[in-house]
């Protein structure tokens, strides 16, 4: 089993799949090269799509993907109108979120605290335009887990206000998740939620848990052909 989770949808051009991959596979750039194109290679066999991912640098820019080209972008969103590209949004307690319009556009987002905080989802939503969308939420870090200082919490609960949270043992956190969800629900993107918290699952990969060499899980879409 490729993924935990997936959904197919019907879209004007066809169907699109959504799909969560857990701690079965790391496709994070720390994982060792042959585990790494193992797990790419299981995401392509099980999508039938060319497997297309992101370098995340926490920012807000949607790159626009024209074809299976093996570029690596900057950027923190994929959008594309392409059959046979999967687009993969990586995380380890950074939220992956996938969002399917009605016209057959796909993408994949990594919202993090920063981009919680800078609206890469809004930003994502503005790219597809004035069209209806479909979100998942994957697994991410839940706002009972996610401890921060609390000048961080205050700023990003400044800017998204949903996102202001404590944790289970009473210090200041940020609830991601809720975030993304307040994000949509001011789009009137309708959300399903995938998945639990990646700090308490331990069949899912989480920073916080793991440390540094955490591995990486994705939320993965594609369009089939
Ligand atoms: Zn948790």
């Amino acid at each position: 089993m490729t993924f935990f989770h997936v959904d197919t949808v019907p879209v004007a051009t066809g169907t699109v799949s959504v799909a969560f991959t857990d701690r079965r596979l790391d496709l994070g750039d720390l994982a060792a090269d042959d585990v790494r194109a193992a797990g790419l290679a299981e995401v392509a066999a099980a999508t039938g799509a060319t497997p297309y991912l992101m370098h995340q640098v926490h920012g807000t820019a949607v790159h626009v993907v024209t074809g299976p080209d093996g570029a690596f972008p900057d950027a923190d969103a994929l959008v594309t109108a392409e059959a046979g590209v999967a687009l993969l949004a990586r995380a380890a307690d950074c939220v992956p979120v996938l969002l399917v319009a009605d016209d057959g556009r796909i993408a994949a987002v990594h919202a993090g605290r920063e981009g919680v905080r800078r609206g890469v989802v809004p930003a994502t939503l503005a790219a597809l335009g004035r069209v209806p969308v479909r979100a998942w939420v994957g697994p991410h870090i839940c706002g009972g887990c996610y401890e921060v200082p609390e000048e961080m919490r205050a700023e990003v609960a400044a800017a998204v206000p949903a996102t202001h949270a404590s944790t289970t043992w009473g210090t200041p956190a940020l609830d991601l998740g809720a975030g993304v969800l307040a994000q949509l629900a001011e789009a009137g993107v309708p959300a399903t939620e995938v998945g639990g918290c990646t700090r308490e699952d331990d069949t899912l990969h989480s920073h916080r848990r793991d440390g540094a060499a955490a591995g990486r899980l994705a939320g993965v879409v594609w369009r089939h052909p």
